[in-house]
């Protein structure tokens, strides 16, 4: 990935002539207005008619002309918000072209708090008239009056607290005329990090790392991989990162894969730092939201956590990315534009000529590939921090030591849990299945419960009483009698889901205390952060939980993990399905033993041979990933080549069929270049609409998006029908 370099054009318009604004909307590109009243420049915030709507747009550039300027409407206004900096802007083509995405939806998620470009809304103080007429004096009213002469202006609410006084007092004297109404510039919203906090005292090699990578800081662009075991103090490295950013002034971007799961991290900021930082993400409240988008742009955050879409805020003067986590598939966004935040975080470094810091105990194929071919540099911390030793994993091999019929705890794991339990310890049961059972059919004539609007088994959830399809959310209450064969109380359900272990373990360890963990009852960050304190505070024996629990958590009595269906994975035939299996395993594992108490992880499998599990007992990484990296070489399949998927969708099966044979008629030739499709899609039916899928495979010295543009550029798309491009795709459903 090459970041192009912004050609100069004029940035300054004077009035009447014409420019080129780019509206947040899905259109070919931006539309062309005249400038009048006051001169603009590009960046700036404004807003023009469309369709006999307003609608607030940025002014991209010089006005394409291929409109007779007679013909131009007038731009309405320029808001009052900071211009769109030119980076931003250049990041915004950029992705737009890397991914295909129409340039008006990429600049949507850089406008996505619309609010926010209108001033902030002054705050209302209350000060002492200076002539207040007669009013009836009270010995409420004068303790208001006397707690003033201390005090400077102050909202009505916290004049009353500081009174001791209830709020009708001190309404009666503004309404009395002894109180009068002063604007005031509102409180910055983010105070400064402390840089003289002490920190950590870093070992010799966590300072070494530490020293590489402030030195970067100084290099403009940069991309670092810190490689280190879970423990070793990846997080306390780059803080030292952070805090030098910090005082050479410039702002940081911290980004977490997900931020609702991160309460231990933030805590630790805190601590370093002496403030919580700028948060960004979907939870955050609409004024909260609005707040945090302008004290980007003006540079009063000066360290944002965020989600991926934190990538596309206005940075005022951005110095620093780091990527924590960066294998994490949470990282990439499917839906709307579909982007990689990691590789897109790269980009913004480069456009903006500053270091990026990827961090990862199990960095991503891609990653590795990026140090071996020496674009990026390699910081390794091989050992967790103050001897703590790694977790022993192994394998249950389920073929000989097999759970009871319908149990899906293995003896071999069931004993190693009293031990645990008996110690005093705590552990966690691990299967990235939500609900009670993934299946349910019917005994009498095998008849399956299957989401009507999608290619997928309702799961059942029994915790609510419901059948629930994971992808549409279609959910129903067990039917008495079966749909196919009018069979009563015949459904059983079939396979394991963590409510299903959690009642297993309930049933086996009666005294234990047990919490399930899943986005179900966990949703939010204040739920993640109350999970985590009842562990971490041994209010909970056993965790039972999906993915979320591998989440990076800190648990010091935590000893045992077992994994209760570590071939989950590796189904079906995903590129990625090996690597995310030994990156997700690795990280589970890592949460146990993470303090003086050595950990043991056991994993149940029916392959233990799999490669897999064999790199993961053995603990060698490096040969596992290099033969994976082998494999995809040989099949030309990224980052050794590229490949993008094609979806068609739409309600009508024959419609879709016809236009994925048009569009395979227009497919280009070339021998370096494979077309596979169309074909039905994994998930052929989501969300009530068919799924046709083609995928793209070429390679590196080919311009995978001109080829993809003009192929998509000699068809028009039926009514109904939607394309999605997937650039780099990750999820193959
Ligand atoms: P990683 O990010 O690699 O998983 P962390 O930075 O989270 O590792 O460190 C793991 C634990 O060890 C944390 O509780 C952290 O506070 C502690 N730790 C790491 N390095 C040090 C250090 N130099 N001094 C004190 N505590 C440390
Ligand atoms: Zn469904």
């Amino acid at each position: 990935m090459h970041a192009m370099s912004t050609t100069s054009t004029p940035s300054h318009f004077a009035p009447g002539s014409s420019v080129a604004v780019l509206l947040p909307l899905p259109l070919g590109g931006a539309y062309d207005y005249l400038a009048a009243g006051q001169p603009l420049a590009a960046g700036d915030f404004v807003a023009v008619p469309l369709a006999g709507r307003e609608v607030i747009g940025v002014v991209w550039g010089e006005g394409r002309g291929d409109i007779d300027a007679a013909k131009l409407r007038p731009v309405i206004r320029r808001l009052p918000a900071r211009p769109l900096p030119e980076v931003s802007r250049g990041f915004i083509d950029w992705v737009a072209r890397y991914t295909l995405a129409l340039p008006g939806a990429v600049l949507k998620m850089a406008m996505s708090v619309p609010a926010a470009l209108e001033p902030a809304r002054p705050l209302m103080a209350l000060r002492r008239a200076p002539a207040p007429p007669e009013f009836k004096d009270t010995p409420a009213r004068r303790k208001v009056l006397e707690a003033m002469t201390a005090l400077p202006p102050l909202a009505p609410a916290d004049l009353a607290r500081e009174a001791g006084v209830g709020p009708a007092v001190v309404k009666g004297l503004v309404e009395a005329g002894a109180l009068e109404p002063v604007e005031m510039a509102p409180p910055p919203a983010f105070a400064a990090p402390d840089l003289t906090l002490s920190r950590a005292e870093l070992s010799p090699g966590q300072q070494e790392a530490a020293d590489i990578l402030v030195a970067a800081l100084d290099k403009g662009f940069a991309v670092t991989l810190i490689d280190g075991v879970t423990g070793s103090g990846k997080t306390e490295v780059y803080f030292e990162a952070v805090a030098e950013a910090l005082a050479k002034g410039v702002q940081v971007l911290v980004l977490l894969p997900e931020i609702a799961l991160s309460a231990q991290w933030l805590e630790r900021f805190k601590r370093r730092f002496g403030v919580a930082p700028a948060l960004w993400h979907s939870d955050l409240g609409d004024a909260r939201r609005r707040e945090t988008w302008r004290a980007v742009a003006n540079g009063e955050a000066h360290v944002v956590v965020g989600a991926r879409s934190a990538l596309f805020l206005p940075f005022a003067d951005l110095g620093l990315i780091v990527v924590d986590e960066e294998h994490d598939g949470a990282f990439k966004q499917e839906d709307h534009v579909s982007y990689h935040a990691r590789d897109m975080a790269v980009v913004r470094g480069q456009l903006g000529g500053f270091p990026v810091v990827l961090a990862s105990a199990t960095p991503s194929l891609e990653s590795l590939a990026n140090v071996q071919a020496g674009r990026y540099g390699l910081v390794h911390l091989p050992d967790r921090h103050a001897g703590a030793v790694l977790p022993l994993i192994q394998t249950i091999d389920l073929r000989r030591h097999p759970p009871p019929r319908a149990h899906w705890l293995s003896p071999v794991l069931v004993e190693a849990m009293e031990e645990v339990f008996a110690a005093g310890e705590q552990a966690m049961l691990y299967l990235n299945r939500r609900g009670y059972a993934p299946l349910t059919l019917c005994r009498t004539c095998g008849h399956r419960l299957q989401c009507p609007h999608c290619t997928a088994w309702l799961v059942e959830h029994r915790s609510a009483s419901r059948l629930i399809c994971h992808h549409c959310g279609h959910h129903i209450r067990l039917p008495p009698k079966c749909p196919e064969c009018e069979a009563e109380d015949s459904f059983a359900a079939c396979g394991p889901g963590v409510e299903r272990v959690a009642e297993e373990a309930a049933k086996l360890f009666p005294q234990a205390r047990i919490a399930v963990m899943t986005s179900d009852t966990c949703s939010g960050p204040h739920a993640a952060a109350e999970f985590v304190r009842r562990v971490s505070d041994h209010e909970v024996d056993l965790l039972v939980g999906t993915q979320i629990v591998a989440k990076g958590y800190h648990f010091p009595m935590l000893t045992l993990v077992g994994v209760v269906d570590a071939d989950l994975g590796l189904e079906g035939g995903d590129l990625r399905a090996g690597e995310r299996t030994h990156q997700l395993l690795s990280q589970v594992a890592g949460r146990a033993g993470r303090a003086e108490r050595p950990g043991r992880v056991f994993l149940q499998t029916y392959q233990p041979d799999h490669p897999v599990m064999r790199a993961l007992r053995v603990g060698e990484r490096d040969s596992f990933m290099a033969r994976e990296a082998d494999f995809r070489r040989d099949a030309g399949m990224p980052p050794f080549g590229r490949l993008a998927a094609l979806i068609l969708s739409g309600p009508d099966a024959a419609v879709l069929d016809g236009f994925a044979r048009t569009l395979a008629k227009a497919a280009p030739h070339a021998q370096s270049i494979q077309i596979l499709g169309p074909a039905p899609a994994p998930m052929a039916l989501l969300r009530g609409k068919h799924r046709r899928r083609f995928l793209v495979q070429c390679g590196r010295t080919i311009n995978l998006q001109a080829l993809l543009r003009d192929w998509l550029a000699k068809v028009t798309a039926p009514r109904g029908v939607r394309v999605q491009v997937d650039v780099d795709p990750y999820s193959f459903f």
